[in-house]
């Protein structure tokens, strides 16, 4: 980048840094953004303007609230509530709630933003939300967390709907969370409707609504090797997390002829040379989702290592698969990949990569998906669960498949599109954040001034 769009950078980010104080997570989504898009954004003066960049960057609406429960001892718990209402120019707010004790103003807020371009990557009419709460579902029993829930749905409610604001689960929330903040709008509104996706099957879900984040980073990675006539047969690979997105990136895997042979939670890893087989991540799956227990017991059951405390990026591999939280892998750790052969980085999880490492990976050639592209079959199955829902139509496992490999191949092309360097490298980076924000500041243009 040269001096004078380097200038326009950190004049615009001096901005947004003061008008956001202690966000550093949205600060950083923001600059990565910014940085690929400054020179197209110069270059059209449509989009500069009209202030596209800065109308952005500020949410349509920001939503704070209290979470009062009661816990199984009869104690009164206070938690907080968030729903950023980012940007509606091309469909209803769309994106996931997460409960961890983690979550602050800051975190939704990237989160939120890095959604919008995601959503507008899927091509289809979703516009971009985030939501969530500082609430701990780790250690609580059922009752403990579906009071929680209804707590949280009895003021949520009046900030959603089918045509307004359809959130959807991420980290601590999954299908029994989502089921139990389903019924209690369900009360409240005495209305069956998509207000929520990643529904049970019975209840309005979509088939592939599970499996697709995962599915769809593996779909996505394999575009990427298709680049250089490669596939995923007999790749090692190495998958952080083991939640939802870890577990489907590690089944698509198996399923394609590679390897998994990690995986991991807050806790530390385990690495299984053997790879972690359809029998084996069945036990994950059991473990993780049903006994809510930690991946050290993978290790305890099948004699494999566990490293406590640490990330999997020292393994050698071919391929990996960031698949837990934020800010998962430096520098340090995509040197070492990059050292120990690895070549294809799919992000399942958002923005893992710290912006030095994603400036290494860049720099290096490698293949790197972003997670806004990579990890955007989620979303984009979820918008064919409301396609789904105002039809009252289900579809096939088949057809929900098929459908999310086709969008997945799709916004690898809107990433080729846009990201190709002059030497016939692809900047994944720049080639999403471009292709995902036309759709949107031609909308807010054509709306006038919202
Ligand atoms: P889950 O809650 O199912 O699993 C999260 C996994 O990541 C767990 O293994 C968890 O370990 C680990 N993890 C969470 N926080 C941390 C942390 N601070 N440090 C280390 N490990 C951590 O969530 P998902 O699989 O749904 O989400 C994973 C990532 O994918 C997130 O970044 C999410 O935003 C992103 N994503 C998810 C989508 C979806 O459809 N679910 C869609 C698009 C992106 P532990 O159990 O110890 O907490």
């Amino acid at each position: 980048m040269n001096a004078h769009l380097k200038e326009k950078v950190d004049q615009f980010m001096a901005q947004v840094k003061a008008k956001n104080q202690g966000e550093k997570e949205f600060h950083q989504a923001v600059e990565e953004v910014v940085e690929s898009l400054i020179e197209f954004v110069e270059e059209n003066p449509k989009y500069k303007d009209a202030r596209i960049l800065e109308r952005m960057t500020e949410p349509e609406r920001v939503i704070i609230f209290r979470v009062p429960w009661l816990d199984d001892n009869g104690v009164t718990q206070v938690n907080r509530g968030f729903r950023i209402e980012m940007n509606s120019a091309i469909g209803p707010y769309k994106g996931g709630l997460r409960f961890h004790p983690t979550v602050n103003l800051g975190i939704l807020k990237f989160l939120a933003f890095e959604q919008v371009f995601k959503n507008s990557l899927t091509s289809l009419p979703l516009g971009g939300g985030k939501g969530g709460s500082d609430f701990d579902p780790k250690g609580k029993s059922d009752n403990e967390v579906m009071k929680f829930c209804q707590s949280f749905m009895t003021e949520l409610f009046r900030h959603i709907g089918p045509d307004t604001d359809v959130p959807a689960g991420d980290i601590g929330v999954g299908g029994r969370e989502i089921g139990f903040m389903f019924g209690q709008y369900k009360r409240i509104k005495n209305e069956f409707t998509g207000v929520l996706t990643g529904k049970g099957i019975d209840w309005g879900g979509s088939l592939i609504r599970p499996e697709a984040t995962g599915y769809g980073q593996v779909y996505f990675a394999d575009e990427m090797l298709k680049t250089r006539n490669d596939s995923f047969k007999n790749k090692i690979c190495v998958v952080s997390g083991s939640g939802n997105v870890a577990q489907f990136a590690t089944e698509k895997v198996n399923e394609l002829g590679g390897k998994v042979v990690t995986l991991s939670d807050s806790s530390g890893y385990i690495h299984d040379p053997a790879g972690i087989d359809k029998e084996k991540l069945e036990y994950v799956m059991w473990l993780k989702n049903v006994k809510r227990g930690r991946i050290k017991e993978y290790a305890d059951k099948y004699g494999c290592e566990y490293v406590e405390g640490k990330t999997p990026w020292g393994v050698k591999c071919d391929v990996a698969l960031p698949s837990a939280t934020e800010n998962e892998l430096n520098l340090d750790d995509a040197k070492t990949l990059i050292d120990n052969g690895c070549f294809v980085i799919s992000e399942g999880a958002n923005m893992p990569s710290t912006p030095e490492a994603v400036e290494y990976f860049i720099e290096k050639k490698v293949l790197y998906g972003p997670g806004k592209a990579a990890n955007a079959g989620g979303v984009a199955t979820s918008g064919l669960e409301m396609s789904q829902n105002s039809m009252r139509l289900p579809w096939g496992r088949e057809e929900v498949d098929g459908r999310l490999h086709e969008i997945m191949i799709n916004i690898h092309k809107t990433c080729v599109k846009y990201g190709k360097n002059d030497d016939g490298t692809i900047n994944y980076v720049k080639g999403a954040n471009i292709g995902g924000f036309i759709k949107v500041a031609d909308a807010m243009i054509a709306q006038g001034l919202v």
